[in-house]
């Protein structure tokens, strides 16, 4: 028997198809350690501090627009329950500012301030003092207060935007730099375009990467305000959400940054139908009272009310008292089509937990509206059936969510629902930084953060 030759390899005599099954299995294999699968989350693919790469806090603030709580439970949201599973949640959601526009709480949620404090009253306004027409203009005199990404900057720390309402302002040191602040905002920009630039900012060195970055994601409020909240089309949008939150997991697992970054996912506000087709008509007040059309600055889903009285009349406080009460007597007389779903209050009686008093930009007539109703001068106009939000921030329609991930946030974590003017001094504190003067708690951060330098436990 001839003894055989010494193999030069191991592999040698080995039938070709079977090193080629074991050589995909050692793809396979590699491909699920690293980028832990897709955008499904694998109870598997969380490999804790073991891949920990940043020495600094980094702060993602996402915004998906119009994201009403209780959108999460119309569809499979893998990506979203991962967050939640493994973050601290507000668990009926996150209490918008009013007027619960996008806008005003964009700009809540940055500087911690309510609208009144802020400036930016509602998405358009005319100042009663000024005559100067706001409409999302970039002109730094509207925006007030210190945003985060300018907080951020002006002690020495990156920032980077991706969209947000008044990242494109230039303020303090904030200069909207070209490549970490996308400007100016474009709708049609897709959605994991902007998830991908973000991603890119991972692959810099890491004194490069920004400490604070935000994500604004314009779904589902487009389809919200279209077809109204309960329509297929919105679970679709909420399904899309979904992907691109799946998108910002997958891309920071590959960068094995995933449990270093703070992910804070929330949204600004909610929607509620109007397909009821509840209209009141300022006309069938007449009886009771005229209201000029061009004193009404804004018909619903805040009424807003600029009088403008000729120089002939000599106390225009006492003719706004009376247009108030003679306009409330008409819409509680039973006489006016739903009139009782409407209140007319003087701004500065308006009640305190709304914070709506405290700005001359805000009319000096304000009229609350019920949830879902429009207000309309005349029944000439279409009547349409579409979603719609700005109403009180006490509806639960109007709230949206809020979920914190990363290692300042408890795992699992359910906490009660809160004002958006708190996320200022939680990513304020995340970052170790001086906070502006805002209208939030510093206590509350201590309610929803673990402690600096605390073991997040696994
Ligand atoms: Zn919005």
């Amino acid at each position: 028997m001839v003894k055989s030759k010494p193999s030069q390899s191991p592999f040698s005599g080995y039938p070709v198809y079977k090193l080629f099954l074991i050589l995909i299995y050692l793809i396979v294999l590699v491909e699920a350690v690293t980028v832990s699968g897709s955008d499904s989350p694998s109870p598997y693919a969380w490999p804790s501090h073991a891949s920990k790469k940043l020495n600094k806090p980094v702060v993602l603030l996402i915004s998906s627009d119009g994201f009403r709580f209780g959108y999460q439970f119309k569809t499979e949201t893998p990506n979203i329950d991962l967050l939640i599973s493994r973050g601290t949640e507000a668990q009926t959601g996150l209490i918008p500012v009013f007027p619960t526009m996008t806008f005003p709480n964009h700009y809540s949620i940055a500087t911690g301030l309510y609208p009144a404090y802020h400036g930016i009253i509602m998405n358009k306004f005319t100042d009663p003092i000024t005559g100067e027409f706001y409409n999302k203009n970039l002109d730094p005199k509207w925006w007030l207060g210190e945003p985060l990404w300018v907080t951020a900057v002006n002690q020495g720390l990156k920032a980077a935007t991706v969209y947000w309402p008044g990242s494109e302002v230039p303020k303090g040191s904030w200069t909207c730099p070209t490549g970490f602040c996308k400007a100016p905002y474009n709708v049609s920009f897709p959605l994991e375009e902007r998830v991908d630039t973000i991603l890119s900012y991972f692959d810099l060195p890491e004194s490069e990467i920004p400490d604070f970055m935000t994500l604004y994601l314009d779904e589902p409020d487009i389809q919200g305000h279209k077809y109204g909240p309960d329509d297929p089309r919105i679970t679709e949008a909420v399904a899309k959400v979904d992907k691109m939150i799946g998108r910002v997991i997958k891309g920071l697992k590959k960068r094995k940054v995933f449990s270093d970054v703070h992910v804070i996912l929330l949204g600004d506000h909610g929607m509620v139908t109007n397909c009821d087709k509840k209209v009141i008509y300022i006309d069938d007040l007449a009886d009771w009272i005229k209201v000029p059309v061009d004193w009404i600055q804004a018909y619903f889903p805040v009424l807003a009310i600029n009088p403008r009285w000729g120089k002939d009349v000599e106390n225009p406080d006492e003719k706004n008292m009376e247009l108030v009460a003679k306009m409330n007597e008409a819409l509680s007389s039973g006489k006016v089509e739903n009139g009782e779903f409407l209140k007319v209050y003087f701004k500065e009686k308006l009640p305190k937990r709304l914070h709506y008093s405290e700005s001359s930009r805000i009319p000096p007539i304000i009229g609350m509206v019920g949830e879902g109703l429009m207000v309309k001068q005349n029944r000439t106009n279409v009547q349409e059936c579409f979603g719609n939000h700005g109403y009180d921030n006490m509806f639960f329609s109007m709230r949206s969510i809020f979920i914190g991930h990363g290692p300042r946030f408890r795992r699992g974590k359910k906490v009660p629902s809160f004002e958006n003017v708190q996320v200022y001094n939680v990513v304020v504190e995340i970052l170790g930084l001086r906070p502006a003067p805002n209208n939030g708690s510093s206590l509350f951060t201590q309610s929803i953060l673990l402690p600096f330098g605390a073991t997040r436990e696994t």
